[in-house]
């Protein structure tokens, strides 16, 4: 799924700015090929300041291009009221990227309907739609950049002052304070190295300074140390909690999946349940109440074994 986990990696921006940042990349070619999906004189979606944005996938069916005959969506819905989270799990493969992917309209479904603020994806004007979703992936793509013009990349009128606030915020300030350049630190090719947790920060931080409505997020954290992997969780937790922000997150911890608004397990290309953590646990039969039973039973109080279960 490198194409929808690229896309995925990039906090909105304009297109162009992104080719640019990345020179000579082959992927330049899908992200032009992306770019035509997305209608520059589309309509704005409602004001939506004051109430928060909703998302909503509405029987949505989904193959990716050049493989029609292996549906991965078949009729899936899913909604998210504006303000709450909902935490994505299902086993690998199952398609919680492919919805991500599908929010940001990176993809048209083949039948059904996606809905940002009450608005077909579709028709809202393409740097409105990613003016209003944050994206922080597993995998974040850091450019061959300072420290300082890959924290601002979605919000260039970002000052330094509001830099530092957000990576304090996103718990990686003490790092760049310690660093000779500060801010001006170039990373990537001919800079410094960064860990993984570290990159993963930065791109928390540059998140936070975009403060969207919507964030998407992809919780995986497995390539991180357990203290690395501490400072991201409470900074993503932070992200979540902002105020009015709407929040769909692949979920790969079960504080975060206890207590988000609801759960969608996704299986066989749709949502087969969603409710919250309690009362999924209390349905006799349910998919999730089964894996989640025989996971908290044996293997201790992680989720990252729940896809391996389903798969079963
Ligand atoms: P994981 O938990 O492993 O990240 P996921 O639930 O996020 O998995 P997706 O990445 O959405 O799953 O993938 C759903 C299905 O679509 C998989 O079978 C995958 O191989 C396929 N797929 C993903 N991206 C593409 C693509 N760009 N082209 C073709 N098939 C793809």
């Amino acid at each position: 799924s490198i194409n929808a986990s690229f896309g995925m990696a990039l906090i909105s921006g304009t297109y162009a700015s992104i080719i640019q940042a990345l020179g000579a990349s082959t992927r330049v070619f899908d992200l032009m090929d992306r770019e035509s999906l997305l209608p520059h004189d589309g309509v704005l979606a409602p004001d939506t300041t004051e109430t928060g944005v909703s998302v909503e996938l509405r029987d949505v069916h989904f193959a990716y291009p050049g493989v029609p005959d292996r549906p991965v969506l078949n009729g899936l819905s899913l909604n998210v009221p504006a303000g709450t989270c909902a935490a994505i799990v299902g086993a690998s493969g199952a398609g919680k990227s492919t919805i991500a992917a599908l929010v940001q309209y990176y993809y048209a479904p083949i039948k059904g309907q996606v809905f940002v603020a009450g608005v077909p994806v579709g028709e809202i004007q393409h740097e409105h739609l990613h003016s209003l979703i944050g994206v922080v992936s597993q995998e974040p793509v850091l450019f061959a950049r300072s420290i300082r013009s890959n924290a601002r990349f979605a919000s260039p009128d970002a000052t330094d002052e509001d830099i530092w606030r957000a990576l304090e915020q996103a718990n990686v300030a003490d790092f760049v304070r310690d660093l000779e350049k500060g801010l001006d630190t170039w990373v990537g090719e001919r800079g410094i190295k960064l860990s993984g947790g570290q990159k993963q920060r930065i791109a928390i931080a540059r998140a936070v300074l975009m403060n969207p409505q919507v964030l998407l997020l992809d919780e995986a954290t497995s390539a991180l140390d357990a203290e690395s992997e501490q400072l991201v969780n409470d900074a993503l937790d932070a992200m979540m909690s902002g105020r009015n922000r709407t929040s769909i997150v692949i979920a790969h911890r079960l504080s975060t999946i206890q207590d988000a608004d609801s759960v969608a397990v996704v299986s066989e290309g749709v949502v087969a349940e969603q409710d919250t953590h309690d009362n999924l646990m209390k349905i006799p039969d349910g998919v999730y109440a089964n894996l989640m039973r025989r996971q908290l039973a044996g293997l201790g109080a992680s989720t990252d074994d729940l896809p391996k279960l389903a798969q079963q």
